[in-house]
């Protein structure tokens, strides 16, 4: 979301005459967009922000401006700790940047339910020209229990069909074959009648759009229409990024999810039953409070069942303002340490596993660029959502041609993140 988010402001401040430039010592405005889900992020930000102020003290005309989450949930708080800053800029006001430049406005952390700016119809301006997010809802209203997302990105407010499907027919106008369809829980949209999966059947029909993909789902939210319409509609990628955070079902109690990892299973079965060579991700946490080792070894055998395609592992921090924070951090840093290695370690191999049983089979690639190891070989994903290097081209003339192209590869080696393919010959 905030990718998408920084893609938004970029093409807003094109529009009103503004150039971009990635090196810092040659910006007049710098602009730094924010997240704070955990600890970590907000403190590598603050760190960046420190080192971005000193072309600030070099130059006082330029203005240094932090916007988005961590802008939201320190505001004011922001000015004592950097005070090289310009400008602070809530999550609902980020858009509007260039009046708060024009009229020299240092503050604007406001209220999160004035909405009328959340959704803007300027395109996102993208580095990869294949592939777009596209914001379908803003805002959640689950309040998991670890989560600062509620608090900084306000109420869950959806955004009109009409408006989804011109931004992604719009994007297919300027080269876009892949559109990701991002909210925090994308399986509560609602517009009139119309529902997530009547979205995607829509999104799959009337726009000229390759491949659909979207993110995330919430299980307690997950329909079985929307299993089906995943199976049916001809653009839809097989893969489905579900977190599960904890497979114990008391902490998924604490966590306030909504689900026990029995419901989880049946989802997840369900999945893989109706939805051909589904890909199944998630999210995990570990050392959340009174996370006992009984609990930590039933996160271990959920994993292991279901034998995810990889997964997003992190250890609990905590967020001021949360319910959590008002709970004992019980686990030590250290033991949280420990369960994420062995968390980390078990997922390698069952990726290892899993993308083995796909050497020898056919995979449709969307080609997005070189590998960045070896230059000479591409670049790509597959359906199921896997980076893809293809080793070698059918000849100089096509291996050029290849940017943008969805094409049929072998695969014929792999690494626990990685797929290997070829050409067919
Ligand atoms: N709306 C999405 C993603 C939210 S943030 C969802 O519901 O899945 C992405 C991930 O960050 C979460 O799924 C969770 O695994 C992790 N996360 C959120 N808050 C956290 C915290 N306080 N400590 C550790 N991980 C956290
Ligand atoms: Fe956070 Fe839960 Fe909302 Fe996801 S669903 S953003 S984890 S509160």
């Amino acid at each position: 979301m905030n990718v998408y988010d920084s893609e938004k402001l970029r093409s807003i401040l094109l529009n009103k005459g503004y150039s971009l430039t990635e090196r810092p010592e040659k910006a007049d405005v710098i602009v730094l967009n924010t997240c704070c889900v955990r600890e970590h992020a907000e403190t590598r930000a603050l760190g960046r922000l420190a080192q971005l102020s000193q072309y600030k003290q070099k130059n006082p005309e330029v203005i240094l401006a932090m916007v988005g989450c961590i802008a939201q949930r320190l505001g004011e708080r922001l000015f004592e700790k950097t005070p090289y800053l310009d400008l602070v800029l809530g999550t609902s006001q980020i858009f509007n940047l260039p009046e708060y430049l024009e009229n020299k406005i240092k503050l604007a952390n406001v209220s999160l339910t004035d909405s009328q700016t959340i959704f803007t119809d300027f395109l996102p301006k993208r580095k990869n020209r294949y592939t777009s997010f596209v914001a379908i809802s803003r805002g959640c209203n689950n309040f998991c229990s670890y989560c600062i997302v509620p608090y900084v990105r306000g109420p869950e407010r959806h955004r009109k069909l009409e408006d989804i499907l011109r931004e992604v027919q719009l994007l297919t106008e300027s080269r876009c074959l892949e559109v990701m369809l991002v909210g925090q829980n994308v399986n509560s949209y609602k517009d009139k009648n119309f529902d997530f999966p009547d979205l995607l059947q829509r999104v799959n029909d009337q726009t000229d759009i390759k491949r659909i993909r979207f993110m995330t789902s919430h299980p307690k939210d997950l329909s079985l229409k929307l299993i089906e319409k995943m199976a049916e509609l001809s653009k839809m990628c097989e893969h489905l990024h579900l977190p599960l955070q904890s497979g114990s079902s008391k902490i998924l109690k604490k966590m306030n999810r909504g689900y026990s990892s029995e419901d989880y299973l049946d989802i997840i079965k369900n999945a893989k039953l109706k939805i051909k060579n589904l890909s199944v991700t998630t999210d995990l946490i570990v050392g959340f409070p009174s996370e006992r080792q009984d609990d930590f070894e039933k996160t271990l055998e959920m994993v292991k069942e279901i034998e995810f395609d990889s997964s997003f592992m992190f250890r609990y921090s905590e967020r001021e303002g949360t319910e959590a924070a008002k709970f004992e951090d019980d686990v030590p840093e250290k033991e949280k340490l420990r369960r994420l290695k062995i968390l980390i370690e078990l997922q390698k191999q069952i990726s290892l596993n899993k993308n083995k049983k796909l050497i020898g089979k056919k995979e449709e690639i969307l080609i997005d660029g070189r590998s960045k190891r070896d230059k000479k070989s591409w670049k790509g994903k597959s359906k199921g959502n896997k980076t893809v290097i293809i080793r070698d081209g059918p000849d100089d003339f096509l291996q050029r041609n290849l940017l943008g192209k969805i094409v049929s590869v072998k695969i014929v080696d792999c690494d626990s993140w990685t797929l290997f393919g070829e050409f067919e010959k």
